[in-house]
């Protein structure tokens, strides 16, 4: 059987990075891809972790240069999914994990068809909402600009195969983890 590249999506504040780790803790074989973006990283984040960390310059030479499986405009800053890196890890039958936000998810399945599209879903509007000031990471501004984002992409829940609502974090990666396996 071939690994399988697993997509999950959802609202800035829902808690993917949560269900990310707890779905890694059970199934570590699991590779989580690393963005590049243009947004400063946040204290404490590291580059090649996190993220890595490029210029403006640098984005638009890895999209000239095709090295890009997907990437969108997301609150101001560019995030895109380095190509080769994925399919590596694929090509060596290990599963392949992306977090990205919707408009990448749909790149994906262009590009990828037989990829698995999860949109993790908040129980809540107001579980976002105190999740995203609780967390302190963003300005007020910052923040406003992801609720935005959070009701167009909750509209959008419909085009993926399946919806996750993240009531409960090892529930929410148990399921996650069905979808890799
Ligand atoms: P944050 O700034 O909170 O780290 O990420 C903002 C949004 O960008 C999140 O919804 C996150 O999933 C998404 N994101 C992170 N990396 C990528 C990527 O490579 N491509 C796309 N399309 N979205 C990404």
């Amino acid at each position: 059987m071939t690994a399988h590249l697993v997509v999950l999506s959802g609202p800035s504040g829902v808690g993917k990075s949560s269900v990310i780790r707890e779905a890694l803790r059970e199934l570590p074989e699991t590779w989580l891809s690393v963005s590049a973006t243009t947004r400063a990283p946040r204290p404490g984040e590291v580059h090649g972790e996190n993220y890595f960390y490029v210029s403006q310059d640098e984005f638009d030479r890895m999209i000239l240069d095709d090295e890009l499986l997907e990437w969108a405009e997301f609150a101001g800053n560019r995030y895109g999914t380095p190509k080769n890196a994925v399919a590596e890890k694929l090509a060596g039958n290990i599963p392949v994990l992306l977090e990205i936000e919707v408009q990448g998810a749909m790149q994906v399945r262009e590009a990828m068809p037989e990829a698995v599209l999860v949109f993790l879903e908040p129980p809540a509007w107001a579980d976002l909402e105190a999740r995203l000031a609780g967390r302190g990471t963003e300005s007020a501004t910052e923040i406003q600009v992801r609720l935005d984002a959070a009701l167009k992409e909750l509209e959008s829940s419909g085009f993926f195969d399946h919806v996750v609502v993240n009531d409960d974090v090892v529930s929410a990666a148990r399921e996650l983890i069905q979808y890799l396996k």
